[in-house]
């Protein structure tokens, strides 16, 4: 049985709590893994298992969708007993330096993540407990600030905390926006988690006409993944609400309108052609009328 605590805490609050290899419910958790990752635990663990984003999500995600418009979000896959994949059995989580947020964050659960200094700046949480945790009975207390300390998170929430917003952004929005179509959907999940396919998307020749971003920040782009990533929640905002953070070409419309007026008239050619040649064909084989007996009669 899962229990939420009802109360709201903050990064001051104690909390009593440990977690060990000893403990008698050591890997419990990770055998009923419930994980969703955001976008920087896939750069993690991408790296971490040597893999593209690409070949990782296709191998240890599953996706679902996040709220009623269809948004996409990405789970750990486990196994059919609901084992995460990286356990490693009694050695516990096989890719522990690179474990993603959720993990790290549990017990608790984030509820909201602002930056620290603004007005109404609050970073607040809630504790689960869950029946096999026995972590909840060790004699250690400690505030949630420190506990955040310990599980190394600040370094991924400074790399998701644009994604936190730009979901609530959404969220809040609500039907205002409505549904966004497949299209955007599909480049929210490119951009968000396939991040090396969404290099490819902006290394290619008509983003950088369009997008004209100076050569030492492609260069950045093309080398960094973090920087990559917090390019992709600028776009993505650009994209899904029209802020405006990326000079687009003052011709970028004209271009992309006669780039593709070039496609669809080369498409008609070939789809002229083809039809000639399927005509020509049709009567390859009929007799020539010259060759009719009338002729040598
Ligand atoms: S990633 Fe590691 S810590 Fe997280 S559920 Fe899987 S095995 Fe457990
Ligand atoms: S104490 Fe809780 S978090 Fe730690 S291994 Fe046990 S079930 Fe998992």
């Amino acid at each position: 049985m899962i229990a939420v605590s009802p109360q709201v805490l903050d990064a001051d609050s104690r909390i009593r709590f440990r977690c060990h290899k000893g403990i008698s419910c050591f890997n419990a958790c990770c055998e009923q893994a419930d994980v969703t990752l955001a976008p920087y635990d896939v750069i993690r663990l991408k790296r971490r298992l040597g893999m593209t984003s690409t070949d990782f999500l296709a191998k240890y995600t599953v996706p679902f969708q996040m709220d009623m418009d269809g948004t996409p979000g990405i789970k750990l896959r486990t196994d059919d007993s609901g084992t995460c994949l990286q356990l490693n059995g009694d050695a516990g989580c096989g890719v522990y330096e690179d474990r993603p947020t959720v993990c790290r964050y549990y017990p608790l659960g984030l509820l909201s993540l602002r930056e620290k200094g603004s007005p109404e700046a609050t970073e607040q949480f809630s504790l689960v407990k869950e029946e096999h945790c026995r972590g909840h009975l060790e004699d250690r207390t400690l505030a949630i600030g420190e506990y955040r300390g310990e599980q190394e998170i600040a370094g991924y929430d400074a790399m998701n905390r644009d994604w936190y917003r730009l979901i609530l952004k959404k969220k809040s929005a609500g039907p205002t926006v409505g549904r966004p179509p497949e299209q955007s959907l599909q480049l929210f999940f490119m951009a968000s988690y396939d991040l090396d396919r969404f290099r490819r998307f902006v290394l290619s020749e008509s983003f950088k006409t369009t997008y004209p971003l100076g050569p030492d920040y492609v260069a950045a782009l093309e080398r960094s993944d973090e920087d990559l990533l917090l390019f992709a929640y600028r776009f993505l905002r650009q994209v899904l609400f029209g802020e405006h953070s990326i000079r687009e070409a003052a011709d970028a419309w004209e271009k992309r309108v006669a780039g593709r007026k070039a496609v669809w008239d080369a498409r008609r050619e070939i789809e002229i052609a083809r039809r000639a040649a399927a005509e020509d064909e049709k009567y390859r084989d009929e007799p020539d009328p010259g060759d009719t007996p009338c002729r040598e009669r």
